[in-house]
């Protein structure tokens, strides 16, 4: 069954200049009942107004949002469901613990505004506590905790009121990373316990790769491709997915009488084939720096060794294409030294539309600060 359901939603903002910025445009998804799903994408991308939607602190310039079957937002109608009503639970990347509460009470407020009696806040608060390791912390005020410990209170006060879905907008963004990947588990073995619906909001690939049933990546308020981490990371629709999901060389080329250069630089051509359904004469070629090949023969880009790096997992060289720069991760025992003559190939890159500047500088403009 779809838990989580969005029609047609759009946002838009008005901004300074009096124009209207569309903050998300026009998303269609659908969730199911038990998944965990990710929203990635960079700063600005429109990833927290979509998930201030689904939890009804945001109304919708277009389109409806459905909960289960029950309908919760439409523009159309002008019907909007209270948070407070959704039945959900949420987490926001600043520690939104009370200061001036201590465990047990910030815990116990979502029950104390749902009128419910002392024992049965007793039973939910005391059950909550167990679950995120807090019991025994009851008396203690969250600025006497560590980071996460106050996230664990965060937890502890989404789940007490057994929502069936869970909201978490970068939950984990201000903990140091070994706390981290600690608490990605922790949210794991939650959900498999009580099987909620979770969206888990983040900007850190490894984070949502590691959390996800599925994934969408956002771009300017788009969804760009909705998928599984495996097929996301092996099967990237265009040049920014890739580049969101690891580490990427992208070198833009041109196609000139027959034959394929660097931009920019016409001295040495590649030694690979146009490839056919590419209209048009320019394009970009992409691989990751482990697949990437230095070779001793006589294939490949000839070009020097500009750099080395010695890393825990293995080396890693820089060699220029023309005037584009190209990452290599070999093993250790791959030694060349700075400016060596090396012949450089790429295995089976992926092929993508260039992109233009003007879309770097439209992200930079959406950054949210
Ligand atoms: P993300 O969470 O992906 O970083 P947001 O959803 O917070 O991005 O923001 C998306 C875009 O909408 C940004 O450019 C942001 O500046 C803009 N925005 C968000 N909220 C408002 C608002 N209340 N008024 C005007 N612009 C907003
Ligand atoms: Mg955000």
């Amino acid at each position: 069954m779809n838990q989580i359901i969005l029609k047609n939603v759009t946002k838009r903002f008005p901004t300074k200049s009096g124009e209207q910025i569309v903050a998300v445009n026009d998303f269609n998804l659908e969730i199911k009942e038990g998944e965990i799903f990710s929203f990635l994408g960079p700063s600005g991308c429109g990833k927290t107004t979509t998930l201030r939607m689904v939890a009804g602190f945001e109304d919708l310039s277009e389109g409806e949002i459905y909960l289960g079957d029950k309908l919760v937002s439409s523009s159309k109608k002008k019907h909007y469901i209270p948070p407070e009503e959704r039945g959900l639970g949420m987490v926001f990347q600043a520690f939104a613990v009370w200061p001036h509460l201590n465990v047990f009470e910030n815990v116990a407020f979502p029950l104390k505004v749902q009128k419910k009696s002392k024992a049965k806040i007793n039973e939910e608060v005391n059950r909550a506590l167990a679950h995120t390791n807090l019991k025994g912390l009851e008396n203690i005020y969250p600025s006497d905790l560590s980071g996460g410990q106050q996230q664990r209170i965060a937890l502890a006060r989404a789940i007490v009121t057994n929502p069936k879905i869970m909201l978490l907008d970068e939950p984990l963004s201000n903990l140091d990373p070994k706390l981290r990947e600690h608490m990605r588990f922790e949210i794991k073995e939650l959900q498999e316990k009580f099987n909620f619906t979770i969206i888990f909001v983040t900007h850190d690939q490894s984070e949502a790769m590691a959390m996800s049933d599925r994934m969408l990546v956002m771009d300017m308020g788009n969804i760009v491709q909705i998928d599984t981490p495996a097929n996301l990371y092996n099967n990237p629709i265009n040049k920014f997915v890739y580049g969101f999901l690891g580490q990427s060389n992208f070198v833009d080329i041109v196609f000139e009488d027959g034959k394929i250069y660097p931009i920019n630089s016409k001295e040495q051509e590649l030694s690979m084939d146009w490839r056919k359904d590419f209209k048009g004469k320019y394009a970009t070629i992409a691989s990751r720096p482990n697949e990437v090949i230095i070779n001793n023969g006589d294939n490949g880009f000839r070009t020097k060794i500009e750099k080395r790096i010695y890393l825990t997992s293995g080396i890693e060289y820089h060699v220029l294409f023309g005037e584009q720069k190209i990452r290599i991760h070999t093993s250790h025992e791959d030694i060349y030294e700075v400016g060596d003559n090396v012949n450089v190939e790429f295995v089976n890159p992926s092929w993508y539309d260039l992109d233009s500047d003007d879309k770097e500088e439209e992200r930079i403009q959406r950054q949210v600060i």
